[in-house]
């Protein structure tokens, strides 16, 4: 990685696959994508959906918290602790990178108006198109 500085490598990376993806690669494979959106080719993000839906599956069967893996407190997937954690960071995390310019999902480099770089948005999209498929 030819940046030391984190914030300088995050921008690196957001530009790399930037990069990638208008080569038309998957960025998990490096294979051609065969989708008209999104980072990652349709093999790839079903291998990656599985192995998320396996994992969220095995915790929550042992009744554990999908995040934390320890003894689940809730009627969710995630135990409360971890639950009002990520509420708790979200949102300063959010506040911190509205005021800083960043996109507020990943706080990298924001080539947008809006406020998500374009990686994120189309993520966004990605994931509501895999949710609206069940
Ligand atoms: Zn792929
Ligand atoms: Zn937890
Ligand atoms: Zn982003």
């Amino acid at each position: 990685m030819p940046y030391k500085d984190p914030e300088k490598k995050r921008e690196y990376n957001t530009r790399r696959r930037a990069k990638k993806k208008e080569s038309g690669l998957c960025e998990a494979c490096g294979n051609k994508n065969d989708r008209s959106f999104g980072t990652r080719c349709v093999a790839c993000l079903n291998k990656q959906k599985k192995r998320d839906d396996k994992r969220r599956d095995s915790r929550k069967e042992q009744g554990r918290c999908a995040h934390c893996g320890n003894k689940n407190d809730t009627n969710k997937t995630e135990c409360k602790s971890c639950t009002e954690k990520k509420a708790q960071r979200a949102k300063e995390l959010r506040k911190e990178r509205l005021e800083k310019g960043r996109c507020v999902k990943c706080g990298g480099f924001k080539d947008t108006e809006a406020h998500m770089c374009s990686i994120c948005t189309e993520k966004q999209v990605e994931y509501n198109f895999w949710h609206t498929l069940v």
